[in-house]
């Protein structure tokens, strides 16, 4: 009998057969809270009916208009609609079908307009498992071990993780700008690098937001240098940190690139690059494309989400209830001396758990993590060592969700380190 391949780990055992929301259902009718969202994706809940109307209404009309055959109405209002939440300049859209597929289109796209090999990236980066957007991940050793070699001509600067670097934010902020220019002196000088890709809140790396300071340090370097500044917002973009794009924290600072995907179109396998029209220009004729990107369905569930997110201010209602969990987990790791910090932007909050001694602690992050499927509150874990458990419930989340996921977790946490 065929079977999963062993390579596929799943964070927990519950098989899915229906989802409603912020919550998962399995076979037996049990309900789950999920505050994984399909790890980001599931922006407005599952199944928002807006969304699901659009979509049957789009697969009973045209599923799949191969976009460099055809174009179609999907991809033409979603284009224009992103318009609207784009920061100023950034008007041209590439599609694609993953994250990952995107950041190769941006190191593409960032090594025909500058004629520039190299990349910089940060510690603790995540751009995805394709070999090109692999070599652009510093994350942790299960992402790259063993499969190289990886595309040559990145190097790795220093991302200022204030807590693991045991320092004030201004200092971990000019610790890794101090880094960054050491690269440029050492190993990747300017005049070879093309682009610097950041996450402006670390993902898999941890759920660690870059303090103020940095993105502006980066802007500043890439515009003396002639870099490109390339924010892959995949998992933190889409309004999850409480503003539509995270770079937006970062007053004044707008990326050359922006990346998209994951909450873009609620579940549908979609992504998406912006830049200036100027800049895409750039891109070699016929270097981009891909038989599936801008797919008619997940084109039309984007422009669903859009409209979901305005009407239900959904934005604002990351901010908001992202607060109250941050603060709530703060209670919680208030009388749990294994959670050494909790951190996060909007509905984008990281547990860190650590030893006395101050090493992770990833034994006690599983078990909490696992603590909590048992009691009906789906978490995954992140980090370098996995011993951040994180959160990032659907933006659609209300105060009576957000309360109910820190009391599971409070009596997770009991179970996990008692
Ligand atoms: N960039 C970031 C920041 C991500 O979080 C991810 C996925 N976790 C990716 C890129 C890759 O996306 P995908 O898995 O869709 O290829």
């Amino acid at each position: 009998m065929s079977h999963l391949s062993p390579v596929l780990h799943q964070a927990t055992p519950v098989v899915a057969v229906r989802g409603e929301g912020v919550h998962l259902f399995d076979a037996a009718g049990r309900r789950y809270l999920d505050f994984t969202a399909g790890v980001g994706v599931t922006s407005t809940g599952h199944c928002h009916p807006r969304v699901v109307e659009a979509t049957q209404r789009q697969a009973a009309t045209l599923v799949h208009g191969q976009y460099t055959t055809v174009l179609h109405e999907p991809l033409l209002t979603l284009t224009e609609r992103l318009g609207e939440v784009l920061p100023p300049g950034l008007d041209a859209l590439f599609y694609a079908s993953s994250g990952s597929e995107a950041v190769e289109a941006a190191l593409r796209l960032a090594r025909h307009a500058t004629s520039r090999q190299n990349a910089i990236v940060f510690d603790g980066s995540f751009h995805g498992r394709t070999m090109g957007a692999a070599a652009l991940t510093t994350a942790g050793s299960r992402f790259r071990a063993g499969i190289g070699p990886l595309m040559p001509g990145v190097a790795v600067a220093p991302f200022p993780y204030t807590f693991r670097l045991g320092m004030a934010e201004d200092e971990a902020v000019e610790y890794a700008l101090r880094g960054l220019d050491h690269v440029f002196a050492t190993t990747s000088v300017p005049e070879e690098t093309a682009a610097l890709f950041v996450e402006p809140v670390l993902g898999e790396g941890g759920y660690v937001p870059a303090p103020a300071g940095f993105l502006a340090g980066l802007r500043e370097r890439a515009d003396r240098h002639g870099i490109l500044l390339v924010a892959d917002e995949v998992q933190a973009g889409f309004g999850r940190t409480g503003r539509f794009w995270a770079h937006q924290h970062h007053d004044g600072v707008v990326p050359d690139i922006l990346v998209t995907a994951k909450g873009l179109a609620s579940g549908f396998p979609l992504s998406a690059i912006a830049a200036p029209t100027g800049l895409m220009q750039r891109a070699w004729p016929g270097s981009q494309g891909g038989t599936y990107g801008g797919n008619a369905v997940a084109c039309a569930a984007a422009v669903a989400t859009l409209d979901v997110m305005r009407d239900e201010n959904l934005v604002h209602n990351a901010a908001e209830q992202g607060r109250r969990l941050l603060d709530g987990l703060r209670k919680v790791a208030a009388t749990t001396p294994e959670i050494a910090d909790v951190r996060g932007l909007g509905l984008m909050v990281g547990n860190e758990f650590c030893r006395p001694d101050g090493t992770p602690d990833p034994g006690a992050a599983q078990r909490a993590q696992r603590a909590a499927t048992d009691l009906g509150l789906l978490l995954l874990t992140c980090g370098t060592h996995s011993n951040v458990v994180r959160m990032m419930p659907a933006l659609v989340a209300t105060s009576g969700h957000i309360d109910e996921a820190v009391e599971l977790w409070s009596k997770a946490v009991y179970a996990a380190t008692d």
